[in-house]
């Protein structure tokens, strides 16, 4: 097959499977480019990773310590592994990302810190259950709790409020516990609230940020935020050893400038909300549809029959369905466009009726 048809077939199929199909943007696209000229100093020392933990300051509107690296699981593992001992445990939410996708590697790269994973509607924290765990037990066989793990926005594409993490970080802290935040969708979270980055992370107790990127509209690449500084001590060396550091490290650490100096990534974060909000309004007027949490970001969960499901596979469409039996999972990118969110709407009233 010529490589252009090859090209054309790798572009045509209809999807809503994951903001992570998307391609890069052409803020970070031009950033990338923009960074790419002449000879540059290697491993982050350099003018382009300089700017980027720039704007991320001034986002956060705090002089916090800013580190690149490829992608999620890594900034997680690492900041988790920066705030914990092997005897330690994480808090987190039982569909926490930590917890079922990450393929053990927060406990790999802290050296054991078990995650204890609690329940909660709507992918959210249920506080009290919270400190149940934190306080079940206080003899040296358990595992001693020491970080509260958020997702936000969450797995299941609902998002805390700043008055909901800062009541999350102060029960943390009264146990002595630190907050992390795995933030892959957090520019989701402040598009979907139109609050000020700091007040949903480090003015709510955030200590660590993992700030995601690449489902934002990079190619690749997560920044670990510490608004808590000497929690990133010696973080470097966690980058290091675990393969995260690169050594072109301006073609990760660019893109972010292109993403924040124009605030790309919140209108690339607003586009993708305002799709899921047209899908949500166009399933739930579908007969035998049930939405199955608010949608406040970028993603819409809802319950069909498994007939309509198959159905729209069967006709093209691309989409996960992981929650539950029948459940099926929308997601919306910078590039999903609102053709597409019709579209989709339509192949579904088509599925619906094809079952009659
Ligand atoms: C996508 C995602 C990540 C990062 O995943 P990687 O594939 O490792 O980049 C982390 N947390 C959540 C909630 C995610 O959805």
């Amino acid at each position: 097959m010529p490589d252009s048809d090859q090209n054309a077939s790798a572009t045509t199929f209809n999807q809503f499977a994951s903001d992570n199909y998307a391609g890069i943007c052409p803020e970070a696209w031009q950033a990338m480019q923009a960074a790419n000229s002449g000879y540059v100093t290697s491993y982050g020392d350099d003018y382009w990773t300089e700017r980027a933990c720039e704007q991320i300051r001034r986002i956060f509107e705090t002089d916090c310590q800013v580190f690149f690296v490829f992608n999620g699981t890594a900034a997680n593992s690492l900041a988790l592994a920066s705030l914990c001992r092997s005897y330690h445990s994480v808090i987190c939410h039982d569909l926490a990302h930590v917890e079922t996708d990450e393929c053990g590697a927060p406990e790999f790269f802290s050296n054991g810190t078990k995650l204890l994973h609690v329940p909660g509607p709507g992918g959210k924290f249920d506080l009290a259950e919270v400190e149940r765990t934190i306080t079940r037990r206080s003899d040296i066989h358990y595992p001693r709790p020491r970080v509260l793990s958020l997702t936000q926005a969450t797995e299941v594409g609902t998002v805390y409020s700043a008055t909901e993490i800062s009541a999350a970080s102060e029960l943390a802290r009264s146990y002595g516990l630190r907050v992390h935040m795995d933030g892959a969708r957090f520019a989701n979270a402040v598009a979907s609230l139109d609050v000020a980055p700091a007040d949903i992370s480090w003015r709510a107790g955030v200590d660590v940020l993992c700030l995601g990127g690449a489902k934002n509209g990079m190619a690749v690449g997560e920044a670990v935020v510490f608004f808590d500084r000497e929690l990133a001590e010696e973080f470097e060396y966690r980058c290091k050893q675990a393969g995260q550091l690169a050594s072109k490290m301006r073609f990760i650490s660019a893109p972010w400038i292109g993403m924040l100096e124009g605030d790309t990534w919140l209108k690339n974060a607003r586009h993708a909300n305002s799709c899921a909000a047209l899908l949500a309004e166009q399933l739930s007027a579908i007969d035998g549809i049930r939405i199955m949490y608010p949608q406040q970001a970028n993603s819409v969960f809802v319950e069909m029959p498994e007939a309509v499901a198959d159905r729209l596979r069967v006709a093209g469409w691309r989409f996960y369905s992981f929650i539950g039996s029948g459940g099926a999972r929308f997601m919306c990118s910078w590039q999903t466009s609102r053709d597409e969110v019709m579209q989709l709407a339509g192949a579904v009233r088509k599925a619906f009726s094809q079952d009659i």
